[in-house]
This record gives C-alpha cells, structure tokens and sequence, in this order.
C-alpha cells in the first residue's frame, strides 16, 4: 500500500539554481512520537495511514510518498548580522506542496532527514529535543493564533546524532504557507542575478500576495505586504511575551509565518531585555530588540527588490525608504491595540498608551510574571475581590495597587460589564504557554526515560491556551527558582 499525498508541485517549477534535486536519506527504525490527526485532515492526508508503519518510513524519509519531488531550496542570510550568501536547506527536504481544506498551499518538508548539498559541515540531522521543542512551540502559537510553521509529525530514527553527547535522531514534518525567506531573495541578489530575484518575487506574489499581481507596481506591493505582515507578526510576538532567539533574515519568512524554532522562549518574568538564546551573546534578539531587528531584516529585503522598483537606483531607494517607513506605524498601532485589549479597553483615548506602559513598567520593576499577570488582570476585571491575585504576583504588590486604582478609573469611563470586559480579555492574554521549565522536563522524559506521555499531556494543554482548565491549573505557573530556565540552546 502506498501513502497518497495530493501533491502540486510548483517550486520545483522554478530554475535549476532555486533548490538542488535531494532525496532523504533512510534511516533505520522509525518510529512515529506524534501524528498532527487534526492537521493532517486538513491536509488531505489520511492520518490512519500516516499512523501505519508506511506512515513513519515516510515521515522519517525512508520512503518517498508519490508524487514527492523532494528539493533542498536555495538561500543565504545575515546570520547575527553578518552575510553569508549560501546557506540553504542543510537538513531540511521539501517533498512537496499541497492543497489544504481551505484552498491554501502547503510546503510540507522533513526537518534532519539527512545530508543535502548545502549541508556545509553539519550532518543532516536533528536530536529529538529540539524536534520536540519546535513541535510544542509552533502549535502552541498557532492555537494562540498567531501566524507559524506548523508541526505534523514528529517521527525517532532509531539513530543516534553526534552533538556534544550522542543523543536520539529525529525528523519533524515541518508544514508552511512556503519556505521563501528574505534570505531566499538575498541568495540572488548577492549574485546579481535580478532575473532570479523577479522570477522569485513573480512566485511569491502569486502564492502569498496576488492582489499585490493586480497593483500598479507589484513589487512595491509585495514589499507593502511583507510588511504588513511582519509588522502585525512581531506585535503579537510581543504580546504574548515570545522571544525568537534567532532572528537571522534566512528566518524571516516572506508569508508572514513564525519559522525556525531553535532557541526560541517565552517570557517568564517580563523583562524587556530578556534573551534567552546560548548564541546571543550581545543581546541582538533579545525581547523588546524585536521590532527594530524586523525591521532591519525588511530592509535587507527592499534591498534585494530595488533593481525591479526603478532603472534609476536613486529613485528606487527613494521608493524603498517610503514604504519601509510605514512599519513603525505599523507595528506601533497593531502592538498599542493589542496592549490595550490586553487590558481590557474597548476604546482608545489619550493617556492609555501611558497607562499601559505604567504597568510594564512596575512589572518589569517587579519581577511580574508576564502571562500571569495579564491572565488575572481578566479575573480582577471582573471583580475587584481578585485583586489579590494579581498583586502577589508583584515584588511590592503595593506597585499594583496604585498602577490598578487608576486603571478602573479609565475603566469607568466604558460601558461594558464587568463580565464582558472579562470575556474579552480572556480571549487575548493565554493562560497557558510554553514555558521553559516544562519544555525542558518534557524533553528530559522523552530522551531519557523514553517516555512520551508528559510531552502528549503539554501539547493537550497547549493546544486551548484561553481555556482556564483547572485540573492543569499548575501548568500556568511560572517555574519555581530551582526550575527557572536561563538559556536555550539551539541544538542543532
Ligand atoms: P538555523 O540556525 O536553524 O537557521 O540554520 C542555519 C543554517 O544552518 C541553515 O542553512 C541550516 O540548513 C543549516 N544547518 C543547521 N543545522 C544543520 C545540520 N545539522 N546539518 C546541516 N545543516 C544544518
Ligand atoms: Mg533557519
Ligand atoms: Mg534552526
């Protein structure tokens, strides 16, 4: 029997420099940890003979699937800032694109299936707590709701990957909206090669931005899109307290998705300059750096795209500088509003940008945690007698007291009930999210006792991260001191 995917191939369309043509390289005895059911529905792809034996051969790149025409892609970056103009996918093998129930192409690609010719040194190869890691946090942000890669499998190869120990082998299915990075343009425009650059952007624009096919300029309209895009992205980041840890322009995606999980975490404590990142050593990607390092990351991108605004490179600069000019904007309105919501406000008024900030403040002053305490803000939204929650959570609770006296007075001022304020806030500030300390013990489980049940139980409860669930009310709390997490490795 042979697994169908419904496979429509259309990268694989583009010229031989886009990708090199590489199959997975067998492993020995796969193992499916986890299946995506849900996921794979909307795939079209069948999950009962994805759980098969079939199912793990091709999830771990034992077997091809029909129809796979399986691609390493093509791409350089600006790794901390510095340019490489080759990277590509050193262990990752796009097998193809689909159709999901929504009418949406998909990239589904293996993650450490093996060696491809962008490999340079590295091995092809993924360890199973990484593949775990990217498995929790990418559906944790998509059941957050914000733009991300999705997880559908994640499968042990029954070999081991040489890192500093030699640990367990893993492949994760990895599915996207595309893998084209602002890398992905750099890769041609390094080369000077503007045909390939208008080749990729005439693609992107078809597949991510088609109105942007139908403006006067196409591609100041796709540059417009991937800063709208990216622009929203980066606030909801920081509206819920993620850090990506490395935000290199090979890991920022021309659809808009979060993509390359490595060492990503989520705020504890909120504390704007936290970076969690072992390899970030000065901090570049540290929480509230984002924004700034979005942007700069959009500006390589407009970079690349100048010889197709204008023949004259003045002119074109003139148009780049414009359109880059609204992310600012941008991100500042989407990051206010949702800060707002996050306090429960209705509307907006002079002085709650102020306000707000006042409360991040203390927080930060006050070792707050970030989720908890906008958690609990809903519950004291809704009645002033749970006020206690929320200002245990601060060094000097007396910070909250005066912070919250002023905040009901802005409060008064709407119409909403209590209970509605209520409602909404507790569709905006997630009780539970991935934290390190329980990303960490989910690892350890799996890698070393073999056991996989704490790690099904963190994604259950991921998986509804506005649902109170109190029988895993202790998966909302932040770590004790002894269980705090300090650093994430990327673990390649
Ligand atoms: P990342 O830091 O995950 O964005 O990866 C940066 C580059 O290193 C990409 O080109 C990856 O394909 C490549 N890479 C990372 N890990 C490996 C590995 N184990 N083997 C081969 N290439 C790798
Ligand atoms: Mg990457
Ligand atoms: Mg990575």
């Amino acid at each position: 029997m042979t697994v169908h995917f419904p496979f429509q191939n259309t990268y694989t369309a583009l010229p031989d420099g886009f990708f090199a043509r590489v199959a997975p390289t067998p492993v020995a005895a796969p193992r499916l940890i986890k299946l995506n059911r849900p996921l794979a529905v909307r795939l079209g792809l069948d999950p009962d003979l994805l759980e098969s034996p079939e199912g793990a051969e091709i999830l771990s790149g034992k077997r091809l699937p029909d129809g796979a025409e399986p691609i390493a892609m093509a791409y350089a970056g600006h790794q901390f800032g510095h340019f490489v103009p080759q990277l590509g996918d050193g262990r990752a093998i796009l097998l193809g694109e689909v159709m999901d129930i929504d009418g949406v192409r998909r990239d589904i690609q293996l993650k450490g299936s093996g060696p491809t010719p962008f490999s340079r040194r590295g091995d092809g190869r993924a360890a199973l707590g990484p593949v775990l890691r990217e498995y929790i946090v990418s559906e944790a942000m998509a059941a957050l709701g914000i733009p991300t890669t999705r997880s559908l499998a994640a499968v042990i190869t029954g070999e081991s990957v040489m890192r500093e120990t030699a640990l367990p082998g893993a492949v994760l299915t990895r599915v996207a909206s595309s893998h084209i990075r602002v890398g992905t343009f750099q890769y041609f425009a390094a080369r000077g090669d503007t045909d390939g650059v208008r080749r990729l952007a005439d693609h992107a624009i078809g597949r991510h931005y088609p109105k942007a096919a139908e403006a006067e300029r196409p591609y100041h309209a796709l540059l417009e899109g991937v800063i709208a895009r990216q622009a929203e992205l980066v606030a909801r980041w920081l509206l819920v307290g993620f850090i990506h840890g490395v935000m290199n322009t090979d890991n920022t995606s021309i659809s808009g998705e979060t993509i390359d999980y490595g060492p990503c975490a989520f705020l504890d404590h909120y504390d704007p300059a936290a970076v969690f990142s072992s390899i970030d050593e000065q901090g570049r990607y540290a929480y509230a750096n984002q924004p700034r390092i979005m942007l700069w990351n959009l500006t390589r991108l407009a970079e690349c795209l100048l010889p197709l605004f204008a023949d004259d490179k003045d002119k074109a600069i003139e148009q780049a500088q414009v359109i880059l000019g609204e992310f600012p904007n941008q991100f500042t309105t989407a990051y206010q509003s949702g800060l707002r919501r996050k306090i429960g406000l209705f509307t907006s008024r002079d002085g709650d940008e102020a306000l707000v900030q006042d409360l991040l403040d203390a927080m930060a002053k006050n070792q707050a945690d970030f989720t908890l305490t906008f958690r609990r803000l809903g519950d004291a939204a809704e009645d002033e007698a749970n006020d206690g929650d929320v200002r245990s959570l601060f060094a000097d609770p007396a910070a909250y007291d005066e912070w919250a006296a002023r905040w009901r007075q802005r409060l008064a001022d709407e119409p909403q009930t209590p209970a509605e304020r209520a409602g909404l806030m507790r569709t905006v500030n997630p009780a539970f999210i991935p934290r390190n300390h329980r990303i960490e013990a989910v690892i350890q489980a799996a890698v070393i006792s073999d056991d996989y049940a704490p790690f099904e139980e963190l994604v259950a409860v991921l998986a509804k991260p506005y649902e109170d669930q109190p029988a895993f009310a202790d998966y909302a709390n932040p770590p004790e001191p002894d269980q705090r997490v300090l650093q994430t490795f990327c673990g390649t």
